[in-house]
């Protein structure tokens, strides 16, 4: 292990640049406090824009009622700041023919969006560099230790926020976590030679098309069974089977009538790993919780008009002073529960949620779990 002098002392590390991370980071710098965010790879953004997922799913209830605001609206707008979209008129777009306050957005524009709004809001932001372990002592966290081209180094934290989407600050700090399962999906944007048409031109980026997912899946030799990924070695199966079967079908192809413009920069697992907080988020419909952060509806079509309070029980486990998670990890590990906590607009939800906790245990000096600003 290290020598233990710190590269830095920031109060808050955020720990991960996906939605739920920007938003947590945001989120606490807004509060004064002087935050570093920490990316593995080059693009802030995660699953939504190096995964390649580029819909953000509805902020409404599918009724006409607005559920989600903050910063998870900031983002949906920021997404389709530079570049197209497909917002109803009914939320400020021009598409007559969808009707939830959702919109399909370009991932690598919104990346670089991501960048101007982090910075633009005075957080440090570190890409390329992976946050290996957490330093603890006892139950409470005193920093994290990172790899990167400049080698190891050692930063120091009042709070550290795991918005890493599979919850490995949170386990190799000692937080007890539930492994996800996942099926199989691997989808690459496709460019099609006939849609590049004049006639088609201004419509050609939105009709990006998802090839090779095996969405339901099908042609996995596991069938329907699902995956768990606890290893380097079982996500390079997981990324090497996507692949495998996406040229499989460009091989049908007329070779020079597409492209395959990006292929996803991160395995396209929904779940990995969830903490076990001091409560779940199980998403009751319309069911009260003391602690809410703030509601959100259902994205899913049998969703409309349903209502859930995300409890702040479910950032954090009581037994660890100064941890806060956010985003896909949090404890909502089964059922509709992490189907509704996982999406872009929740993450973002549960990211801002995390930013203003860490911010109050500072200026409380109290520990995360003894955080009073929400309910
Ligand atoms: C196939 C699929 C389809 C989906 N479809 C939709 C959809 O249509 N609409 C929708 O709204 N949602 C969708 N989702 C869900 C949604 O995209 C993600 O759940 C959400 O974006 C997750 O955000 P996050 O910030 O919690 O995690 P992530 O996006 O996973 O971000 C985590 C970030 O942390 C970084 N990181 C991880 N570990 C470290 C470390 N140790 N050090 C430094 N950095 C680290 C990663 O590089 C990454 O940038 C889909 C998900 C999948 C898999």
């Amino acid at each position: 292990m290290m020598n233990k002098n710190s590269s830095g002392e920031f109060d808050v590390i955020v720990v991960g640049g996906g939605i739920a991370g920007v938003s947590a980071a945001v989120s606490a710098a807004r509060c004064r406090k002087s935050v570093l965010l920490i990316e593995k790879s080059v693009n802030l953004g995660g699953l939504a824009t190096n995964g390649l997922i580029s819909w953000f799913e509805p902020l409404c209830d599918g009724n006409g009622k607005q559920m989600v605001f903050g910063i998870s609206e900031e983002l949906i707008q920021l997404a389709i700041k530079y570049c197209f979209d497909t917002l109803p008129v009914e939320w400020g777009g021009k598409n007559t023919e969808k009707h939830r306050y959702a919109s399909r957005f370009s991932p690598t524009v919104f990346s670089m969006a991501l960048d101007e709004f982090v910075i633009s809001n005075g957080v440090k932001l570190r890409f390329d560099t992976y946050a290996t372990y957490p330093v603890m002592e006892g139950n409470h966290c005193c920093g994290v230790i990172c790899e990167s081209i400049g080698g190891q180094e050692y930063f120091k934290a009042d709070v550290v926020i795991d918005a890493t989407g599979d919850a490995s600050i949170s386990q190799r700090a000692g937080i007890p976590t539930v492994a996800g399962e996942n099926f199989m999906t691997y989808m690459a944007h496709f460019f099609d030679k006939e849609k590049c048409s004049p006639e088609e031109h201004s419509n050609t980026l939105r009709k990006w098309e998802w090839v090779g997912s095996d969405l339901f899946g099908n042609g996995h030799p596991n069938g329907m069974n699902k995956i768990v990924c606890n290893s380097a070695d079982d996500i390079t199966d997981y990324m090497l089977y996507g692949k495998r079967r996406l040229l499989e079908r460009l091989k049908t192809k007329d070779r020079n009538s597409f492209d395959i413009m990006t292929l996803p920069a991160m395995p396209q697992m929904r779940t990995i790993r969830h903490i076990v907080g001091a409560s779940e988020f199980n998403a009751i419909d319309g069911m009260e919780v003391p602690d809410s952060i703030g509601n959100c509806g259902d994205f899913r079509p049998n969703g409309a008009g349903k209502h859930y309070q995300m409890p702040y029980g479910a950032l954090y486990n009581p037994e660890f002073d100064n941890i806060l998670a956010c985003g896909r990890i949090i404890s909502a590990p089964v059922g509709d529960g992490w189907e509704v906590a996982r999406v872009i607009p929740v993450c973002a939800l549960t990211g801002e949620a995390a930013g203003k906790a860490a911010a109050a245990a500072i200026d409380g000096k109290c520990q995360v779990a003894e955080v009073k600003v929400f309910g």
